[in-house]
């Protein structure tokens, strides 16, 4: 067996990536059904019964449209169905899932104003107060907000973005991408005041990749009704108009609904609370890991502001002239565990460690684990004992 190679892998791979993300037995079983035609009352039943799901997942009593396609699908059609060419938005930057928000909607001739931020503190609610103010005409029309960067590892809470908007009296639509936060940190759409969520499958729903959608407010719909940009899959009016599904336009992916009815049947077993509650325990034993990792000159929490750190993905920062690609490529090809790298200007300086979905605490070890013998096959220098903290941590308290 080569020093960092071996021949076959044995065992199921330990997925550490923060999405997609492990896809649970009873999903994947759920899945695996014989075609039924979508109008069929009997998926119809389904596919009600997930649209009732996802609201209940998302806070929300108003309204909701789907798409076939990833969470990029799902950014697209929000911008496409509320906003006109020519007009504002204020980006809150975070990473790379912002900037690439901003990029797309800047591509539909929309004007983009960004909240610039550190992106290991996050973004300063001050700043968004001040940008608010200052647009006494009320030019800015929808302001964007990614809940959980996954490129960092940050989150933004919400509820101080409403009040700041409150606080200024702005009426611009408040828009948010869920992707990596719904179904692990805590998220309540109505009442937080939110008018345009963005969520897909594959995280913390954990379900497959392809299926994304778009949760409106009534406000939202109001919106809707003004704007004037392109859009023919995505039109929230063309779908209104399509029954029975009314939220859907095209072939409806059948089987992706049996496999999302059972994930949100296993959300509801958990309870909200209690799994927002087991994603924040999880995360902390990672969080432990690595703060041990970072004796030694070793890799650190790239997030430096504890009040933002993400419960469903940590950023791992690595030092100086040590590349996180080297980390990744031992923890893959000889460990068996798939972690996520660094995405735009991060590229090679961090590796994620996601923690989100169907996880427990025996699983998060085996990835810690392989992360900590990667780095001493891959010879960068860290503080010994990561695993043992976050043993410590999941011995001694409870989710
Ligand atoms: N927004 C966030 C926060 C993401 O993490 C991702 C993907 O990871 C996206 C948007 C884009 O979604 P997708 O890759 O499903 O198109």
């Amino acid at each position: 067996m080569s020093a960092t190679k071996p021949k076959v892998l044995r065992g199921r791979q330990f997925f550490a990536n923060p999405g997609p993300t492990n896809i649970p037995d009873s999903v994947l079983r759920a899945i695996d059904r014989p075609t039924i035609d979508f109008h069929d009352p009997d998926f119809i039943a389904v596919y009600n019964e997930v649209v009732a799901g996802l609201k209940r997942v998302l806070g929300t009593s108003q309204h909701l449209f789907m798409y076939t396609g990833s969470g990029h699908a799902a950014w697209e059609a929000t911008i496409t169905n509320l906003l006109s060419p020519g007009d504002t938005i204020l980006v809150l930057e975070s990473g790379y899932f912002s900037e690439e928000w901003a990029r797309m909607a800047a591509a539909h001739a929309v004007e983009v104003r960004t909240v610039a931020a550190d992106w290991r503190r996050g973004v300063d609610m001050a700043q968004v107060a001040k940008a608010l103010n200052e647009d006494r005409a009320h030019s800015i029309r929808a302001v964007c907000v990614v809940h959980n960067e996954t490129a960092t590892g940050l989150f933004i809470p919400l509820q101080e973005v409403r009040r700041a908007m409150d606080e200024a009296k702005h009426p611009a639509l408040l828009l948010v991408d869920t992707i990596s936060s719904l179904g692990s940190l805590e998220f309540r759409m109505d009442a937080w005041g939110i008018d345009g969520v963005v969520g897909g499958s594959q995280k913390g729903l954990m379900c497959p990749t392809g299926t994304s959608f778009t949760a409106v407010s009534d406000k939202g719909m109001a919106a809707h009704k003004e704007s004037k940009l392109a859009r023919f899959y995505f039109d929230w009016t063309r779908m209104l108009g399509r029954p029975p599904h009314n939220s859907f336009i095209g072939t409806v992916p059948v089987n992706a609904f049996y496999g999302l009815r059972e994930s949100l049947r296993l959300i509801d077993e958990e309870g909200i609370d209690d799994l927002v509650a087991r994603h924040h325990y999880l995360a902390e034993g990672v969080r432990r890991a690595v703060q041990v990792w970072a004796g030694n000159d070793g890799p650190q929490l790239f997030c430096t502001n504890p009040l933002r750190y993400s419960d469903s993905v940590t950023a791992v920062w690595m030092p100086d002239g040590s590349d996180a690609e080297a980390v990744r490529r031992v923890a893959r090809g000889r460990y068996n565990v798939s972690l996520g790298g660094g995405l735009g200007p991060l590229g090679g300086r961090v590796f994620r460690i996601g923690h989100l979905g169907d996880l427990n605490e025996a699983m998060v070890l085996g990835a810690l684990t392989a992360v900590e013998m990667s780095l001493r096959v891959a010879a960068i220098p860290h503080g010994r004992g990561g695993v043992e903290a976050a043993m410590a941590w999941f011995a001694e308290s409870a989710a």
